[in-house]
């Protein structure tokens, strides 16, 4: 194991180094395995499921359909001026999303923080140095096969969660953002990041373990790195996340 790796599996906490060796449909009860919603991937999932109210996609409705067929730069343009939601008022820069934008990795947040307003980059600050943590010990780097991104794109003042309906207003972008991305896996940061994903209200704890699915990509659910610094025992959990998405993937190559 390289240096780097070690150091990388120390700032996680972990210490003895090992990887899940069984197969994905081991790792997990057999009924746990698959979430809704079912592979289908030309519905849109807001027809497989029922979202909460503030969910409903008639509030993003027009941002839909204008970001639908947007390549890479038009959809960076259009949210860097987007007005949709009020996290604009407050907001020094939207952050759109960084890295290779046709990896077959894609880790999704919950919102930018003061550093990545400043920065115009998600997971920048200390989140974001755990995050390249887990990446590196991983065998990842960010920009090579990884692309990161948010459920909203401007920061919530103070650092709070984002509401329901602010990420209904900018789900049409990291949409459209995984559409032109097309990876195999999507790990979910955060119970934000896995309701955005995954449509319902669920629990970090309910949802870990589990492959769910984005349409036709299967979605692994682990803790946010901001919440790992704050509770370090999880680090150890998130790690168990982190290899079993490297099981998932490898997998899918198989
Ligand atoms: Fe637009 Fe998203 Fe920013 Fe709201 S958070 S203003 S929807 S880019």
């Amino acid at each position: 194991m390289s240096m780097d790796k070690t150091r990388a599996l120390a700032e996680m906490g972990i210490k003895p180094v090992w990887r899940l060796r069984q197969p994905v449909a081991a790792a997990a009860p057999a009924e746990t395995m698959i979430d809704a919603p079912a592979p289908q991937s030309e519905v849109p999932i807001e027809m497989l499921i029922e979202l909460p109210q503030t969910m409903q996609p008639e509030s993003n409705a027009p941002v839909v359909s204008a970001t639908a067929t947007l390549g890479w730069e038009e959809l960076a343009s259009t949210v860097a001026s987007c007005r949709a939601c009020g996290l604009c008022a407050a907001r020094k820069q939207a952050v759109f999303g960084v890295g290779d934008r046709q990896a077959d990795w894609m880790f999704v947040g919950e919102g930018p923080g003061a550093e990545e307003d400043q920065r115009g980059e998600p997971f920048v600050g200390q989140a974001g140095k755990l995050l390249d943590a887990m990446l590196e010990a991983s065998g990842l780097k960010r920009g090579e096969n990884v692309y990161i991104a948010n459920s909203v794109k401007c920061r919530p003042p103070g650092n709070r969660t984002p509401e329901a309906d602010e990420i209904a207003a900018c789900r049409p972008y990291l949409e459209r953002q995984i559409e032109l991305v097309k990876p195999k896996l999507l790990i979910a940061l955060g119970r934000p990041a896995a309701q955005t994903l995954l449509g319902r209200e669920m629990s970090i704890s309910s949802a870990r373990g589990k492959l769910h699915r984005y349409g036709d990509i299967p979605v692994v659910v682990t803790y946010h790195p901001a919440y790992l610094l704050r509770n370090l025992p999880d680090k150890a959990k998130a790690w168990v996340d982190m290899c079993f998405a490297a099981d998932t993937i490898a997998d899918l190559n198989d």
